[in-house]
């Protein structure tokens, strides 16, 4: 496939890299960053865009989405796939998506859970929204950018999937560190609170797979003095983008917003700027109770 790819930061770079390495023809355009190896150079989106099968987008916010849509749709061929892999609000995606549709073009959400590892060894999960033959078009792109890519419904519903799994996450990630903080008032070990809950019903990903704690549980930027990994600061946007949801729509999420707000105050106004979301637990450890 022709393959034009714009936004070629830290998930879009190793992104398309994998593509190209896997024979595609791909051309790419970033407005600070070179593309990698095996990536040939567009000298604007326009020109990444023009006669490609698939254009996708790996861009910082629903904002510069929205404006780069509005370059590139013109200038793709008619019946060419719009991919967006960006973690984006929902109004976004579905009016980048009418937006496609309206000139001749199919469209598909697609944001990513898995990380700079994940994007560097193509083992990324996909959460699709659009139609069945969209996704089918650019099905043999997730089979190598990632492991596995969930279709889940129409335009936008790959970003409300997203959204919700990173409310979870930051929930999660909060009452997992607030517990080891209180574990340690508590006497009680790290090693051995790990061994209990990750095999308990207190278990989660944020437990298991990413473990706050240093030292304890496999590999994570806990090991690494709390250097993302996932930054505070991604993990506040993704949870200001559930919450902009849940306001539009009247949910109630009061865990999302303690969540958000912790967050916020976390990135804001302590040391969270640019440290891991894990880093919570240090946090939660030099404070007292409120
Ligand atoms: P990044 O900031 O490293 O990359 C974004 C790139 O977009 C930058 O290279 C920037 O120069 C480029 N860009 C900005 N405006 C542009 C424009 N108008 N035209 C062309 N290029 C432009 O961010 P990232 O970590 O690669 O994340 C990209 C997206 O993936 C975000 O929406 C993020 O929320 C999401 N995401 C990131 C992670 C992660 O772990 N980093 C995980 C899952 C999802």
């Amino acid at each position: 496939m022709k393959i034009g790819f714009i936004g070629l930061g830290n998930m879009g770079g190793p992104m398309a890299a994998n593509l190209a390495k896997a024979g595609h023809e791909v051309t790419g355009f970033d407005i600070a960053n070179t593309p990698p190896e095996g990536v040939a150079t567009a000298a604007s989106s326009i020109e990444a865009a023009t006669d490609m099968d698939v254009v996708i987008t790996m861009l910082p916010n629903g904002e510069i989405l929205r404006s780069v849509a509005d370059e590139v749709i013109p200038a793709m061929r008619s019946g060419a796939t719009l991919l967006d892999c960006s973690t984006v609000d929902v109004d976004s995606a579905r009016a980048v998506a009418d937006k496609a549709q309206s000139a001749g073009l199919m469209a598909v959400d697609a944001p990513v859970s898995g990380g700079i590892g994940g994007a560097s060894a193509g083992t990324l999960t996909f959460m699709a929204g659009g139609s069945d033959e969209a996704f089918a078009a650019v099905s043999p792109l997730f089979d190598i950018m990632g492991q596995k890519a969930v279709h889940c419904g129409p335009s936008g519903n790959g970003q409300a999937a997203k959204i919700c799994n990173n409310m979870i996450l930051g929930v999660t990630m909060i009452a997992t560190c607030e517990a080891f903080a209180l574990a340690d008032k508590l006497g009680l070990d790290r090693q051995k609170m790990f061994d209990v809950v990750s095999t308990s019903s207190g278990y989660s990903w944020s437990m298991n797979a990413y473990c706050p704690a240093p030292g304890v549980g496999p590999q994570s930027p806990a090991d690494n003095d709390y250097k993302p990994g996932f930054a505070a600061d991604l993990m506040l946007k993704d949870l200001r983008l559930s919450q902009q949801a849940a306001e539009a729509l009247d949910a109630d999420t009061p865990m999302g917003a303690r969540a958000t707000e912790l967050y916020s105050q976390f990135v804001e106004h302590e040391d969270g700027a640019g440290r891991d979301f894990s880093a919570m637990l240090p946090r939660f450890v030099s404070r007292r109770r409120s």
